[in-house]
């Protein structure tokens, strides 16, 4: 029996009855995992000549997702979505993916609550499969305050790459071309129409075009990324562009240009007209695109594994006096370009300061 259909039985659904569920639910063969679900912890198996990759993200309600307006399947799948981006970035290959769950004690006595965990975890499995990453572990747990009780998913990732080969952030140097794949802003759009709207979503028939609800982790380009071995930085776009080119210049000692007018701008953020659309471009977050530095002289394909490539700009040499990024406006002109992610769901502008994203 699927968590879906224990999900229509009317009966409260207990810790032990979640776990069994899950486990059957996510029982996937995986040359990578020798021991899955069900006992004190999984054993993974990566490959020979490999070193392992490990990423964690929070995705809290009402900070990465509102119940009353996201579907069930889009958190799922945002929450696994995050950490494979992260791997992506690193050019890692996904082996395993451990979820620690605290759910209101409701949820599990009402058939609300248990349609939102099948949905939820439906969502999860649909992008798991389409990555093959096994569930291999984690943890359940009931959620205190009763009625106000909220939904907290941990999320942990485990990945392999090639020893020694990992992309970092810190490699690049003054003169790197910068890429991103993808486009731009489309997240941003789509949540600021989510909020507007502010009417829950009953049902996506289909998970592409939606770019806030149903990110596409770049894990097919990290990994061709690694395989051409040019890449001397790389960072997943995960709190917006220029939050994100921050930390890559800072990591790898540079300052960087951006041309505007080379953006790839997602068609959602474009219907916003040119101020807005370059506001989300800029500074939108959860794009989970990937932005990387080659030398300059090496050529790169306009596409990799099926995502288009755009060069935006260059790494430059960093000056005292000079600001971290700058933005080359299509008229010549120059302006800083300061960090600035959304805080979500407030509307507000975040400023400068760390997002926690
Ligand atoms: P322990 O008390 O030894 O930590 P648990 O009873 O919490 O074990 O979990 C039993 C098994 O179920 C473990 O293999 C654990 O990884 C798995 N598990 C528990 N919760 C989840 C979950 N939310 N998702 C996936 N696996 C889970
Ligand atoms: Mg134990």
């Amino acid at each position: 029996m699927l968590l879906y259909e224990m999900a229509r039985i009317p009966k409260p659904l207990g810790e032990l009855d979640l776990i069994e569920q899950i486990r059957r639910d996510f029982a996937a063969e995986s040359k990578t995992i020798t021991l899955g679900i069900g006992d004190d912890c999984a054993i993974l198996r990566p490959p020979a000549g490999s070193e392992v990759l490990v990423t964690t993200d929070f995705t809290l309600e009402g900070r990465h997702f509102r119940r009353d307006l996201h579907p069930p399947e889009s958190v799922g799948h945002r929450c696994l979505a995050r950490g494979l981006s992260d791997l992506a970035a690193m050019g890692a290959t996904p082996l395993a993916a451990f979820l620690s769950l605290a759910l209101p004690a409701t949820m599990l006595a009402e058939s609300a609550g248990r349609n939102w965990i099948a949905r939820f975890f439906s969502g999860l499995r649909a992008l798991g499969e389409l990555h093959r990453v096994p569930l291999a572990g984690g943890d359940t747990s009931e959620s205190p305050n009763g009625k106000a009780a909220l939904i907290l998913a941990d999320i942990v990732l485990v990945g392999s790459a090639p020893k020694g080969q990992a992309m970092r952030r810190s490699g690049g140097v003054a003169g790197d071309a910068l890429y991103v794949t993808g486009q731009l802003g489309g997240a941003a759009a789509e949540l600021s129409a989510i909020l507007r709207r502010n009417r829950r979503i009953i049902k996506v028939t289909t998970t592409e075009g939606h770019p806030h609800l149903f990110p596409e982790p770049r894990l097919d380009a990290g990994e061709a990324l690694l395989r051409r071995g040019l890449v001397t930085a790389c960072i997943d776009i995960s709190d917006g562009l220029s939050t994100d080119l921050a930390h890559l210049c800072r990591a790898s000692g540079v300052n960087a240009e951006i041309e505007q007018d080379a953006l790839p701008i997602h068609p959602l953020a474009a219907k916003l007209g040119t101020p807005a659309a370059l506001q989300a471009a800029l500074h939108g977050g959860e794009d989970y695109e990937l932005l990387f530095a080659v030398p300059a002289v090496i050529p790169i394909p306009s596409s990799l594994a099926g995502v288009p490539i755009t060069r935006i700009g260059s790494f430059t040499r960093r000056r005292s006096g000079r600001s971290l990024m700058t933005l080359l406006a299509p008229d010549g002109s120059r302006t800083e370009l300061q960090s600035g992610g959304w805080e979500h769901f407030s509307g507000r502008k975040k400023g400068r300061k760390k997002s926690s994203r």
